[in-house]
Parts: structure tokens; C-alpha cells; sequence
């Protein structure tokens, strides 16, 4: 990214905002390809455009290139770090392999201990796929017990694969007849997973360690906005910019057809605020299937990410997302402990009293 393009898109996306505070999110592919002083000119274009408002930021890193000075670097800045890493040793290494076919759990891990050494803010974004889908408990206290890690945030991996004539080899939204990759869950190994460290997590941990899936079930069952997109009625309030300048509707969708434009040439605000950004935002909420809109479980679902939906439901409406049976198993399964902690809030009182109420 040239200094002219970071410069347009810190002061363009901080004069978008309209809340008093700014988040940027730094993820890449690597973000930490990029040289520290990269961000360093970030910083001061953040602290010259931002005119006194207070700016966070957040960058997503696989942890392999974490140096003593990039640690001083986030320590200083206050940036918070989330560390892609999905388990133990074996389920880690299992599909994250560096240049050579290496396991790089050992380099995720070093850095997550230098991060703490250096008393960096940090959590855990982990994938669950075919590897560590089959051992939640090994899993769920791998990250509790061994990284001490309070805030972790899951990922359910599912791609299909279609083959492109320019290389690429995964499938889109509307391609059909694509067969699952083999390293993706299952929708009702997912739902088990998730259920079993639930059970984990709401005898011993609420209010210690927060999970994303649990921490946005529970905002849909209080009828609030969850923090992440997947589990929201809308979405699409997280386009990405490309190295480039070019800008997407989402991280998931950079296909040509969901191109917004250039930040360069057509402006950041028309393009979040367009047209075609907010007719993909709505088609979350107006692209539900029946299923969808009928079921007991949409507070808390919404038909997660559209991204997913390629089934068809029973009476062959197409658009039901690939994981809905397992959702159906997780919310069934949570439904009494998020009644009780909806009740525990909504009289003023704190959800961790759910760890003894249901023993
Ligand atoms: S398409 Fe999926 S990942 Fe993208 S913003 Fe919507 S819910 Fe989030
Ligand atoms: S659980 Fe299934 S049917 Fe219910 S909202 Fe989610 S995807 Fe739709």
C-alpha cells in the first residue's frame, strides 16, 4: 500500500465514523508482512486526522513474524491482537503449515507468551475444522488452562471447492453442486462441539472467559445487537480494503461482483453508504428462507452468515445456511441456561450465577 492510499483511506475511514470512537482492523492474508513502520505512519496519520477522538486498533496476525520490537510497538499503542491459532499442537499443526509444510504451533505459541510478557491485550481466533472438531474439551481447556486465555473466538470452517480457470479453487455463494472440502465441519459435529464446551464454560467460567458464539447467543436472547456480523439481523457494516485501495463488501465476499470501487477515485462514504453496499447489507435479513423466519431460534441466529447459505430447506426453498442443524442442537441445548442468565440480567443481577444454579 502506497503512503499516499494509507494516508486518504486513515483520513477517509475516520471521517466516516460516526460514533466518538475508531476502530481499525488490521488482517491480511499477514498483516505483519508489512514493515512496523508501516503502521508506526498509520499512528501518526490516526493521531493527525483523528483531531483528539479516540482511535483503537486491532490486528489479526497468525503471530509467526511477532518480534520484541513489534510487542513494545502494540504495548505502547495500546493495540489489541488476535492470534490465529486453533488448539493444541497436533490440531493446530494439523492445517497450519508454514512454506516448508511445518507446523508453526510452536511460533503461534512463543509469540502469544511474548505478547503476555510484554502485557499486550490479546485473544484467540480459532478455526474449528475437521482436526479439532472431534475434542472440545481438549480444545476448549488447551486455551483456558494452558494460553490462560480470556477471550476466544471460534470460526467454523466450511468451503466447498470449485475449480477457476485463474487458480483459484473455492466455491461461491450461488455456484452449485460443489462438493465440501474435506478439512470443513460438519453442521452437527458443530453443534456438539459447541455444546460440549458450553457445558464446560457455564459450570466454571462465565464472567472469566468469554466466548464469542455464547457472548452473541446470549445478546440475541436479550434482543441486542451481538458483537459479531454472523449472528446480527444485518450485516455488511465491515467492508474491506485490498492492498490496492479497492474495496469490498466483506472480507468473505472479495469476488468481482461485490467490488464497491476505489477509495482513490470513488470515496469511501459513497461507497459504504451506496447502493450496493446497502443491498448487500439487507440481503441477510430479506433473503431468509421461510424456515428461516418461522423458527425459534432466529433472535439468536438470524441464518448466520449468508456466506453459508447454499442448502435447501424441506420444501426446497434455496438459502438455508449449511450449519443450521447444528445451531438447532446448540440453541435447543442452551435455551434453559440463556433464559436463566437473560432473567439474572434483566433483574440487575450478574449471569455467573448460572454456574450454580443448575447443578
Ligand atoms: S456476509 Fe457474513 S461475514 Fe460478511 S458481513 Fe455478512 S455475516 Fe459478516
Ligand atoms: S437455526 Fe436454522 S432455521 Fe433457525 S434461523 Fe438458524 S439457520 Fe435458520
Amino acid at each position: 500500500m502506497e503512503r499516499g492510499l494509507l494516508e486518504t483511506y486513515v483520513r477517509d475511514y475516520i471521517q466516516l465514523q460516526q460514533t466518538p470512537e475508531v476502530l481499525f482492523t488490521w488482517h491480511g492474508g499477514e498483516p505483519m508482512l508489512r514493515p512496523l513502520t508501516f503502521y508506526k505512519q498509520a499512528v501518526r496519520y490516526q493521531q493527525y486526522y483523528g483531531r483528539g477522538r479516540q482511535i483503537s486498533n486491532s490486528i489479526q496476525t497468525n503471530g509467526t513474524l511477532l518480534t520484541p520490537e513489534w510487542c513494545q510497538f502494540l504495548h505502547d499503542e495500546g493495540w489489541l491482537v488476535g492470534l490465529s491459532i486453533d488448539g493444541t499442537k497436533e490440531m493446530h499443526d494439523a492445517y497450519r503449515v508454514d512454506a516448508k509444510g511445518e507446523g508453526t504451533w510452536q511460533r503461534v505459541v512463543d509469540a502469544i507468551h511474548m505478547l503476555q510478557d510484554y502485557g499486550v491485550e490479546w485473544n484467540a481466533m480459532a478455526t474449528v475444522n475437521h482436526a479439532n472438531v472431534s475434542q472440545p474439551l481438549a480444545f476448549y481447556t488447551f486455551f483456558r488452562d494452558e494460553l490462560h486465555c480470556q477471550f476466544l473466538q471460534l470460526s467454523p470452517v466450511v468451503e466447498r471447492i470449485r475449480h477457476h480457470s485463474d487458480g483459484r479453487h473455492l466455491a461461491q455463494l450461488f455456484d452449485e453442486n460443489c462438493a465440501i472440502a474435506p478439512y470443513s465441519v460438519k453442521p452437527a459435529e458443530w453443534g456438539k462441539f459447541l455444546c460440549d464446551i458450553f457445558d464446560e464454560w457455564v459450570r466454571h467460567d462465565v464472567g472469566e472467559m468469554f466466548v464469542n458464539v455464547f457472548d452473541a447467543t446470549l445478546a440475541g436472547w436479550m434482543g441486542v445487537a451481538p458483537g459479531i456480523c454472523v449472528y446480527a439481523e444485518e450485516c455488511g457494516h465491515a467492508v474491506v480494503m485490498e492492498h490496492n485501495g479497492d474495496v469490498y463488501s466483506c472480507d468473505h465476499f472479495v469476488f468481482p461482483q461485490y467490488r464497491l470501487g476505489n477509495i482513490l477515485t470513488d470515496g469511501l462514504p459513497q461507497m459504504v453508504y451506496g447502493e450496493k453496499q446497502t443491498a448487500f447489507s439487507r440481503l441477510k435479513k430479506d433473503s431468509l428462507p421461510r424456515q428461516c423466519r418461522e423458527c425459534e431460534w432466529l433472535k439468536a441466529c438470524h441464518g448466520e452468515c449468508p456466506r453459508l447459505r447454499f442448502l435447501h430447506t424441506a420444501d426446497g426453498e434455496p438459502g438455508l445456511n449449511y450449519l443450521c442443524a447444528g445451531y438447532k442442537i446448540f440453541f435447543q441445548h442452551v435455551a434453559p441456561y440463556m433464559d436463566f442468565m437473560r432473567n439474572e440480567l434483566l433483574a440487575g443481577r450478574p449471569a455467573s450465577g448460572v454456574m450454580t444454579a443448575f447443578v
